[in-house]
């Protein structure tokens, strides 16, 4: 982990206009959630930075919005092979500042990453709109799509370098330029990327700052020269863009929480249907938008499924010294660790559940231990909110109809799993479900050609897919009179 070492408070990793710089405000301290200690401090970006990062995505995106689509095609696919090249190291870090096992980053993220950008280095050169016509007569009319301009983007701590491809490769590709803020607790893939592709882009197309959701963050969002701003997060911040948006109108784009329902009929192969979906429950410590979280299991399986599941949760690896034995990390931040524990004690507290933990094995840092919370009733806090920890509830049913409404009877509609041999009966919840992606017998299935996004206060806006293009581009129309 020698690059770890350069990532001191002196380091220039801001990239502002094309050049690396040290932020200039008081530093925020980098942790190590494996152990608990202090991994780094960076100095977050001051105001002035802010302002000049903005400034020079402005003058950046003008040149930029008149490269052709080939053009720009061939600089994401320079990217996309410089994340390649450098996916040992990138994996490294992340591995390092969230606490993933690497072997996961290495063989789950960094592919995910590249291919991003190598999704839409093709999409930009085939994006389609009505064709042109006489649709008055006498007139000839066509459809542009146009960049939006200047896109201010905020990502979270769960995937830091994932959400980073997520919001620059669709934004630059489209014309854009970008100023990228990652969380301020995972900052250090993404610096590591900027420094990497500051040699391939234009100067200031892509800016990169460290800081606070409060401070940086809200300067940001704040901006008037911003013309969009795309956010990876949580619903309460979600809300905080909406209001800075309202004061200037501008463009937003809001992928926001999730609470997965998973529905599990009577006929499927309950010992290995546990098994998948725990591997989806509990990846990534839970801390997934699409989590396999909630689960509704029909009532002739409930007690055989719940056994296995809890098997299942008992035998994950995690906290091992030897980090290729683990399958999950521990929770990114002490404060994410107490939010989580909280839950688990609360449902403790309640007579109805049975709360089963797996035995604790941690050597300190922000682990938990994978919890099945059993018998949970639609109203319980485990059911209605987002934890994002490593945290199961299940909830048996007798009809699907129920189990249709209790998967509905949320206030998130990101993704949704379903469970059944009967395809024609899978094909029929699927259809009633109000979510942005179902998968059916399977969960957590990526690929960039598919759009990921939700409903009601999941948010809107695309992430991967032809779909994103267009969030990130405006379609405008000419008309000539002959
Ligand atoms: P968060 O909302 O606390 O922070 C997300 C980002 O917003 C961070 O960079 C943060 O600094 C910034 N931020 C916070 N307040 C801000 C403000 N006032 N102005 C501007 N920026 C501000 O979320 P988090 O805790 O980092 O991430 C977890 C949340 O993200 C969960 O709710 C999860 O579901 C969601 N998430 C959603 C998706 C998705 O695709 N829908 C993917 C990953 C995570």
């Amino acid at each position: 982990m020698g690059q770890l070492a350069e990532f001191d408070r002196n380091a220039k990793r801001l990239l502002i206009g094309g050049t690396l710089e040290a932020g200039g405000a008081a530093p925020i301290t980098i942790m190590d959630p494996r152990s608990g200690a202090v991994l780094c401090e960076l100095p977050e970006a001051d105001l002035g930075q802010v302002q000049r990062s903005v400034g020079a995505a402005v003058s950046a995106q003008f040149e930029w919005s008149k490269t052709t689509p080939r053009e720009r095609a061939q600089v994401l696919l320079e990217v996309a092979q410089t994340i390649d090249n450098h996916a040992q190291e990138l994996a490294e870090i992340e591995a390092r500042n969230c606490g993933k096992p690497l072997h996961r980053v290495l063989t789950d993220e960094i592919p995910a990453a590249s291919d991003c950008f190598r999704f839409f280095a093709g999409a930009a050169r085939v994006q389609t709109a009505v064709a042109a016509g006489e649709y008055v007569r006498g007139h000839t009319s066509y459809v542009r799509r146009d960049p939006v301009g200047v896109v201010a983007s905020i990502a979270p701590w769960n995937y830091p370098l994932q959400m980073a491809t997520w919001k620059i490769a669709p934004a630059i590709a489209a014309g854009n330029a970008v100023v990228l803020k990652p969380s301020e607790f995972t900052p250090l893939t993404t610096l590591r990327l900027g420094e990497l592709i500051s040699r391939l882009l234009p100067a200031g197309l892509v800016n990169i700052l460290v800081g606070r959701g409060t401070t940086v963050g809200q300067a940001l969002i704040d901006h008037p020269a911003v013309d969009m701003i795309s956010l990876t997060g949580s619903v309460a911040t979600g809300s905080a863009v909406l209001r800075a948006a309202s004061k200037s109108i501008k463009r937003t784009h809001l992928e926001l929480g999730g609470k997965s329902p998973v529905i599990v009929c009577k006929d499927v192969n309950v010992e290995e249907t546990a098994a998948e979906i725990a591997a989806s429950g509990f990846y990534n410590a839970g801390q997934d938008c699409t989590a396999a979280s909630r689960l509704y299991v029909h009532r002739d399986i409930y007690e055989r499924f719940i056994e296995q599941l809890i098997g299942v949760a008992a035998s994950i690896k995690y906290s091992f010294q030897d980090d290729s034995l683990n399958e999950i990390g521990p929770l990114v931040t002490q404060s994410q660790h107490e939010k989580v524990r909280g839950y688990i004690e609360r449902a403790q507290s309640e007579s109805h559940l049975r709360v089963i933990q797996a035995p604790s094995r941690s050597t300190g840092g922000f682990y938990l231990a994978p919890t099945v919370i059993c018998d949970a009733r639609q109203a319980d806090d485990v059911v209605r909110q987002e934890m994002f920890g490593p945290v199961v509830s299940v909830t048996p049913f007798d009809e699907i109809e129920e189990a249709i409404t209790m998967a509905n009877d949320s206030d998130y509609g990101l993704a949704a799993s379903v469970w059944s041999r009967d395809s024609g009966l899978a094909m029929k919840i699927t259809s009633n479900l109000r979510y942005g992606c179902t998968w059916v017998n399977c969960h957590f299935v990526w690929a960039s050609e598919m759009p990921h996004g939700g409903f009601k206060k999941s948010g809107y806006g695309k992430d991967m897919s032809v779909y994103a293009l267009e969030d990130y581009s405006v379609p405008r129309y000419v008309t000539f009179r002959h």
